[in-house]
């Protein structure tokens, strides 16, 4: 893959990753051994024939490539770009044991984006309409993938947006420089083609609720709002001035265009020196939209080692290669204001790895040592939970954890009718996992309208009662 020069890339929000040549693509495709039992399909949520697509791409049939791919994938442009690959189907490529992997997620973004070079479309495949009304709540990638896949069997799907433009994380947290917003765009016109519509600007549980909907005649409704709730890191100085929970940051940025200030009329405060709580993909976009603010110095502080980091590693490569510096084994204890409230400097203490803890990583433990960085901005990225709204709105659900509603593997909920599937069911995870649980839900949708199974597969619990707060 080739990518653009860190020096240029950081003074602006353009595409960092420019995708493989048609000659790269065609050497890696003649990589793949084409196994009888290819193990990289095992590794991919949503069980892409992946040898097939990659024979399609070896005989320079690029569309028959992505038509393959879409079979399972609505939206493989996005895939290509942001799924881990190297721990899913790359990860499993029985070329890797000896050598390296295949780039099966190079390959995807190269079919994909071949086709948006020559700006058409094949008209895809959608079996006439069946009269039966589905509602989809929220249009992240889980939402997308059900209303795609009920779509192409020809239900009427709906998917209700609660902020004014669909998409999910894909666009309001991943940052233009991994996800270029004319590519979401793209997979979304994609899904609209198939006859979904998207209603934005419509929050469930406020505007409407899920009894309504029903009553509407929508005869099932997936859930699918994600996880969009910052988690607090509950330190002294968090209430101070110029500290951002991620998600809200990143949506100023991507999604208000805050950058573009006074043009587009939401701010973000511009800071020298910025310090990045947290290790995973969202702490990684964050210091690296900061040093795109303009920002001198960015630090990323992260409470384990750099091999418990659980950012892709590409983005990790990224970061470092773009100058974000690491402060490894280090927890924050407290963020320092000056007089006027404004954050100034930021204390932590060193940790040192202990025995592993319930997620089979080794725990940090404090030393007992402290030191102190001079920051004038805090971004505060450890982790989303689930948002209230939604799930309080809807008696009777059954919840774990923060918030999470309670689904079995196809995304039967405790309520008759009421599926979910995302991140709203598993906590933050990743886009392919998202869409994996979307289809699983789409089938099960399908056999539960169609009669194919009884009810809910949980024991259903049918009153569906509902308020509104
Ligand atoms: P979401 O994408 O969160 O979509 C939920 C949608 O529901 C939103 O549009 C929301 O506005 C809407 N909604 C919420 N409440 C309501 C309501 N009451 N009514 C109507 N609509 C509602 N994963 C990867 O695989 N690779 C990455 O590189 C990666 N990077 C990430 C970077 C960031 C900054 C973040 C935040 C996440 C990242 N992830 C990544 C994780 C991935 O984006 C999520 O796991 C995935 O988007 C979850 O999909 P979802 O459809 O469940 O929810
Ligand atoms: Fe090709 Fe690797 Fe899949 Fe085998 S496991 S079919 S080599 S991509």
């Amino acid at each position: 893959m080739r990518y653009r020069n860190p020096s240029k890339r950081i003074k602006d929000f353009k595409e960092v990753a420019l995708g493989l040549t048609e000659k790269q693509a065609l050497k890696e495709a003649q990589l793949c051994l084409q196994c009888k039992k290819p193990r990289c399909i095992d590794g991919c949520p949503v069980e892409i024939d992946i040898p097939k697509f990659i024979s399609f791409v070896k005989e320079k049939d690029y569309l028959g490539g992505l038509k393959k791919i879409r079979e399972y994938n609505n939206l493989p442009s996005i895939c290509g770009r942001v799924c881990p690959q190297e721990s899913q189907c790359q990860g499993n490529c029985i070329r890797g044991k000896k050598t390296r992997p295949v780039a099966i997620g190079a390959l995807e973004r190269f079919v994909a984006d071949y086709e948006m070079l020559l700006g058409k479309a094949e008209a895809p495949e959608v079996k006439p309409p069946n009269g039966r009304k589905v509602a989809i709540i929220g249009s992240g990638p889980a939402g997308l993938t059900v209303a795609a896949d009920l779509a192409k069997l020809g239900y009427d799907t709906t998917a209700f947006e609660a902020l004014h433009e669909p998409g999910g994380v894909l666009l309001y947290g991943i940052p233009e420089f991994r996800l270029p917003k004319k590519v979401l765009q793209r997979e979304i016109d994609y899904v609209r083609s198939l006859g979904v519509k998207i209603i934005v600007n419509w929050v469930i549980g406020r505007t409407q609720t899920i009894g309504e909907l029903i009553a509407e005649g929508f005869e099932a409704v997936f859930i699918g709002v994600g996880a969009g709730s910052p988690k607090y890191l509950r330190i002294t100085g968090e209430n101070l001035n110029n500290v951002y929970f991620a998600s809200e940051f990143l949506t100023r940025v991507n999604l208000m265009k805050a950058y573009r200030f006074p043009e587009y009329d939401t701010p973000v405060k511009r800071a020298r020196r910025v310090a990045v709580i947290g290790g995973g993909n969202v702490a990684m976009d964050s210091a690296r939209t900061a040093l795109r603010l303009g920002a001198e110095k960015v630090y990323i502080i992260y409470r384990r080692s750099e091999k418990e980091l659980p950012s892709r590693h590409e983005e990790v490569e990224n970061a470092k290669e773009e100058g974000i510096e690491f402060y490894f084994l280090s927890n924050p204890r407290m963020i320092i204001g000056d007089e006027r409230g404004w954050a100034r400097a930021i204390k932590c203490e060193k940790m040192r790895l202990g025995e592993p803890d319930e997620s089979g990583r080794r725990k940090p433990e404090p030393s007992g040592e402290e030191f102190t960085i001079d920051v004038d901005q805090v971004i505060v990225a450890v982790g989303q939970r689930s948002n209230p709204v939604l799930v309080r709105s809807v008696q009777g659900l059954k919840l774990w954890g923060e918030g999470y509603i309670v689904a079995d593997k196809d995304g039967a909920t405790n309520l008759e009718k009421v599926f979910a599937g995302g991140d709203i069911t598993t906590g933050a995870a990743t886009v392919i996992s998202a869409m994996g649980a979307g289809k699983r839900a789409a089938r099960a949708i399908d056999d539960f309208i169609m009669g194919r199974t009884k009810s809910s597969p949980q024991p259903p619990e049918p009153i569906l009662s509902q308020s509104k707060h």
